[in-house]
């Protein structure tokens, strides 16, 4: 049998190119190894999981088995790959074996980055970026009344939104002065935490923290303006960092990823990357949507049709019921101002080059309405 198509990883972005490749090739050798239990889940899950009251077993939605099956592949679950080797097109697994690639994708996500902090406590704090991970928190959850979460991001404020269907009050804290204040302009950052604070939430602006010590009462967390609070739990969620190491040992060039081209092939012939792991063409996006549109272009192009990606405008849907919240931030030095129109139940917000063409926008409450409208008069990410 000549040797199998090999996607490390079982996260979205493996599932995902493993079914769009399989519509296109239904019998060419096809292998997923990865370091976990590889059921396939959606992990944006987590962070609703708690008001969706869905424990981390029902987040399960098809064992490695029956994906197996459905996709005609061998599925190695907690298995690690240790090292590529490029010239002889082969993996290197944990316990020495040596598996033959004819084509190797790497899927394997990122790294929650974690703060450096003081405090004989510190290791106690926990992220949340798997569904192993979100066992721990659930089990954690039993009985805690107040939770700190560190970083007022996108997924900070997703899981205090959620904690509040547990009847834990959340404390957010950041170090800038309102929520995902690098999508948000802020006027909409203060309407999205007035919102999140009459739900419940708690903020602490302009502070970072600094310790965690373990107190009678729970765990102490000092912030850098020397005051200090007292949880059951502290959860990071200071942003994500694209697992490269692998990569970077095989001689792969990375940057903020694996570098990628428009075809999502690395520096290195019949290796690519995708998901949060890729950089392409200097895009990391650890989003849905980009994954969706990297799995086709890359099942084709292993399927035989050489395929680049492109990525349309791809708004994101921020899971905070408090204040429903649709973002689509301008790119990376976009020349431009925002214009923010507050309503009764809403805000909108676009941001406009001096020409009047739209660059991007945030919609809030009632103003997530015209997602559809406006989503077509955004310019497309990658052409
Ligand atoms: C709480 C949360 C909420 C989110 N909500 C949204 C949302 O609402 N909308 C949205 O668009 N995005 C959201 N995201 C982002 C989205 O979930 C990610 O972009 C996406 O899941 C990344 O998929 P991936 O397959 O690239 O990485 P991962 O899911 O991290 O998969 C990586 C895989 O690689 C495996 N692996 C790593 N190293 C090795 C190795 N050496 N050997 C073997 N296997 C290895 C891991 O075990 C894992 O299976 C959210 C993320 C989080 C954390």
């Amino acid at each position: 049998m000549s040797a199998p198509v090999i996607i490390i990883g079982s996260g979205l972005a493996a599932y995902n190119l493993a079914r769009e490749f399989r519509k296109l090739d239904k019998t060419s050798a096809l292998m997923l190894v990865s370091r976990d239990h590889a059921g396939f889940y959606s992990k944006p899950m987590l962070s609703n999981a708690l008001s969706a009251n869905k424990s981390a077993e029902q987040l399960i939605m098809k064992t490695a088995d029956k994906m197996a099956e459905e996709l005609n592949a061998t599925i190695l679950p907690h298995t690690t790959v240790v090292s590529i080797d490029v010239e002889h097109q082969e993996v290197v697994l944990g316990d020495d074996t040596i598996l033959p690639y004819r084509d190797l994708v790497l899927a394997l996500g990122a790294d929650p980055i974690r703060l450096p902090l003081n405090g004989q406590a510190a290791a106690a704090v926990l992220s949340v970026n798997d569904l192993d991970d979100f066992t721990q928190f659930n089990r954690q959850l039993d009985g805690a009344r107040r939770v700190a979460i560190l970083g007022a991001g996108l997924i900070g404020c997703e899981f205090a939104n959620d904690l509040l269907a547990r009847d834990i009050t959340p404390i957010v804290i950041d170090p800038a002065t309102w929520p995902l204040s690098r999508l948000l302009p802020p006027e909409a950052g203060a309407y999205l935490a007035q919102k999140l604070s009459d739900a419940g939430v708690q903020f602490h602006w302009g502070v970072t923290a600094h310790s965690v010590e373990t107190v009678d009462a729970g765990l102490q967390v000092t912030l850098s303006d020397q005051s200090s609070l007292v949880v059951d739990l502290v959860l990071s969620a200071v942003g994500l960092r694209a697992r490269t190491e692998l990569a970077a040992a095989a001689g792969l060039s990375v940057n903020r990823g694996v570098v990628v081209n428009q075809y999502l092939q690395t520096s290195q012939p019949h290796v690519y990357a995708v998901g949060d792991c890729a950089e392409v063409l200097g895009l990391n996006l650890p989003f849905v949507f980009p994954i969706m549109q990297q799995a086709r272009a890359l099942a084709a192009t292993l399927a035989g049709t050489e395929t680049s990606v492109k990525y349309p405008a791809m708004p994101v849907m921020v899971k905070t019921p408090a204040c429903p919240t649709v973002v689509a931030p301008p790119a990376l030095g976009a020349v431009g101002e925002w214009h923010v129109e507050p309503s009764e139940t809403g805000m909108l917000a676009k941001f406009s080059a001096a020409d009047g063409r739209l660059l991007g926008f945030a919609l809030l409450g009632s103003a997530t309405a015209q997602r559809q409208a406006l989503t077509p008069d955004l310019p497309v990410v990658l052409a």
